[in-house]
């Protein structure tokens, strides 16, 4: 029945534009939605098959044809990039399929992977045909693993890393790790310096950090701004970039509507750092910055009373 539905609606889409990959010719190899995890920021939506069982989902030939079709036609990509609306490792015929494309044209492979089937050497060999392998790493350790990405019963942390490391041990080719962090599940210090630990051990030659910049499977996962994204990076050091944060606009306007607030609060009575906190559920290192930045403004300004400060509007 997927097999019937993917013949439908075409193999290869795109090419699209990405930021990582240029022009991106897509190859879609997994019916929706098969997959080793079920993460929390899928695009794609839950995982309605949690599967680790390799099966050939399609005939090869069909889509060397279309992709055949597809490049006589004028078609001009950066990458063909295999990918799925799942895990497309769970494909036993990446490796014949890479042959097939190798066979009619130059233009690069890309494989983008969870990475959790690595650990399997024939999944680790068909990879080692691509040019360029993007596989994930967004845990540290067990429970992050479960929260973030909710794996198969058969899937650790412990052999998703192994995998990857065996896999760098073997391929010559590029390997840039993804990392999405969501606050309040992966981006403690403690869990970054254990992710960059793991990310030793790996030794990708690019370490790429994104965030939920487009709607997730679940409710409340949100993008993380630029300059936490930017703090994470260096923490991670090396080969780190961030390829998703949350737009500057929309991380300036949380913080001018924020400001908004705390002004809107003192305009009312003079308030202590904590009453603010309290009034407004935020932080006491955020209610610091949007009094400072009030401050500057002139918009308020501060009064000792009784070893106490009170911050208030000036025109009070
Ligand atoms: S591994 Fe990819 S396809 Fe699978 S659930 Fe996670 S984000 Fe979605």
């Amino acid at each position: 029945m997927a097999d019937r539905d993917a013949k439908q609606i075409g193999y290869i889409y795109g090419p699209v534009p990405s930021r990582r990959l240029g022009r991106s010719l897509g190859i879609d190899v997994v019916p929706a939605k098969v997959c080793t995890l079920d993460c929390v920021y899928c695009q794609i939506g839950r995982t309605t098959e949690k599967s680790t069982v390799r099966r050939p989902f399609f005939a090869v030939h069909d889509v060397l044809d279309e992709l055949a079709g597809k490049l006589a036609g004028g078609v001009e990509a950066d990458y063909i990039t295999i990918g799925g609306s799942g895990e497309p490792t769970l494909n036993s015929q990446i490796g014949v399929l890479i042959d097939g494309i190798r066979a009619i044209t130059r233009i690069p492979v890309a494989i983008i992977t969870n990475g959790t089937l690595l650990y399997r050497p024939d999944v680790r060999a068909d990879c080692a045909k691509a040019d360029l392998v993007v596989p994930s790493l967004d845990a540290a350790d067990a429970e992050a693993f479960e929260a973030v990405n909710r794996p198969a019963s058969d899937i650790s942390i412990e052999k998703l890393v192994s995998g990857l490391a065996q896999f760098r041990e073997e391929f010559s080719g590029q390997i840039w790790l993804e990392v999405f962090l969501i606050e309040g599940m992966n981006t403690t210090p403690d869990q970054i310096t254990a992710l960059k630990r793991h990310i030793d051990r790996i030794r990708p030659d690019r370490i790429q950090l994104n965030s939920a910049v487009r709607p997730a499977a679940e409710p409340g996962i949100e993008a993380i701004d630029r300059q936490r994204m930017d703090e994470i990076a260096r923490r991670i050091g090396g080969n780190c970039e961030v390829v998703g944060a949350a737009p500057q606009a929309r991380a300036d306007r949380h913080v001018q509507r924020t400001s908004a607030e705390v002004l809107s609060m003192l305009k009312r009575r003079p308030c202590r750092l904590e009453d603010i906190c309290a009034g407004i559920g935020i932080s006491r290192n955020e209610a610091v910055k949007h009094i400072t930045l009030l401050l500057n403004e002139k918009a308020i300004t501060s009064e000792r009373q009784g070893g106490v400060t009170y911050y208030c509007t000036r025109s009070e």
